[in-house]
């Protein structure tokens, strides 16, 4: 298989292996290594019939030395445990969690993208409700699965802003799933990205489900917006989906910048006060907005075709880190061979 690494973009590709466990009788099997990509399901599996699964994703980053840096791997690994929890599944220990991605990029070490390419190795860990059943209740059995692929920088030219527009449908609710990666806010998301697409968006702006006044999310990713004063802010809410790339983001803003880095409350309403504003997650890491259309009004920030300099920064810090090229704070970064 050649792969052109400078052309890549965001699509399935089957690599040759994958790490697949069972949970049956109160206990993960070992696990393996397969090359298996189908999964053979039972028809009465609660991922299927009542949205019984949650996910991660993450990325390993192909280093100039020729090593490969996983970013937070433990975060994930926490993260997917308390969608886990929230919807009453096993939890799937960090060690387990943590070997299992090692054994994936191993066994598919010729697939991450070298360093320069911009391109990375994006890891999905998955883990669904299986087993006879019918009844609305917790699965008997469970599948946890950890399968990855290259994939392209997400901004090939530099980063360029977007726009979006605040959607009227909600994607989570206010003591609902929001802050679980789970598939069930996915399904809820695709009519509204669909929309606002159809509008010539880039996707919709989520607001809190009990009041529609104030920023949630944007798309799948999380909103912060740069003060005139010089503030990093991004929204705080329980519904909101805890990015990772946020809190890495809210940690160097104030760590590396010297910026203030505040969880506020960002009312819709109240956009002036920003001078930049961006989403954030890791399949882009950032994407600048360029505007937000809400009801009769279209709001720009910096810029609708360039990116601001606050943001800019923010992204080359994080991604020196990721990549290895600048020091990361200590326990972000696990290098392996
Ligand atoms: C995964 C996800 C994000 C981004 O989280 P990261 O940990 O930064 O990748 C943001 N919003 C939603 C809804 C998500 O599912």
């Amino acid at each position: 298989m050649e792969i052109n690494w400078n052309e890549l973009g965001f699509d399935y590709m089957k690599l040759p292996y994958r790490f697949i466990a069972h949970w049956k009788n109160g206990a993960w099997d070992n696990g393996q290594i397969t090359e298996d990509a189908f999964l053979h399901l039972h028809e009465g599996s609660t991922a299927l019939h009542y949205g019984q699964q949650c996910f991660e994703g993450l990325k390993a980053y192909g280093r100039k030395d020729g090593r490969v840096n996983l970013f937070r791997a433990g975060e994930n690994s926490a993260r997917m445990n308390r969608s886990a929890r929230r919807l009453l599944m096993p939890e799937v220990p960090e060690e387990m969690f943590i070997a299992a991605i090692k054994k994936v990029i191993a066994a598919n070490r010729a697939f991450v993208p070298p360093y320069g390419t911009g391109a990375t190795l994006y890891i999905r860990p998955l883990l669904i409700g299986v087993g006879p059943n019918i009844g609305v209740h917790a699965a008997p059995e469970y599948i946890f699965t950890v399968f990855c692929m290259p994939v392209g920088a997400y901004f090939k030219g530099g980063l360029t802003p977007t726009n979006f527009i605040v959607s009227d449908y909600d994607r989570a609710a206010p003591k609902g799933t929001g802050a679980a990666k789970v598939g069930g806010n996915y399904a809820a998301s695709l009519l509204p990205g669909k929309e606002a697409q159809a509008h010539n968006f880039s996707d919709c702006i989520y607001l809190d489900p009990e009041t529609h006044t104030k920023i949630e999310e944007v798309g799948s990713a999380n909103f912060f917006g740069i003060t005139k004063k010089g503030q990093f802010i991004t929204p705080k809410s329980p519904s909101i989906l805890p990015s990772i790339t946020k809190y890495s983001l809210l940690y160097l803003a104030k760590e590396r910048l010297g910026l203030e880095a505040l969880e506020e409350d960002v009312p819709i309403d109240d956009l002036n006060r920003f001078t930049e504003a961006g989403a954030c997650g890791t399949a882009a890491v950032i994407s600048p907005i360029g505007g937000i259309q809400y009801e009769d009004t279209f709001h720009v920030f910096y810029s609708e075709s360039e990116v601001g300099p606050v943001t800019q920064k923010l992204y080359d810090e994080l991604t020196g880190i990721q990549f290895g090229d600048k020091t990361p704070p200590s326990g972000w970064i696990i290098t392996v061979d």
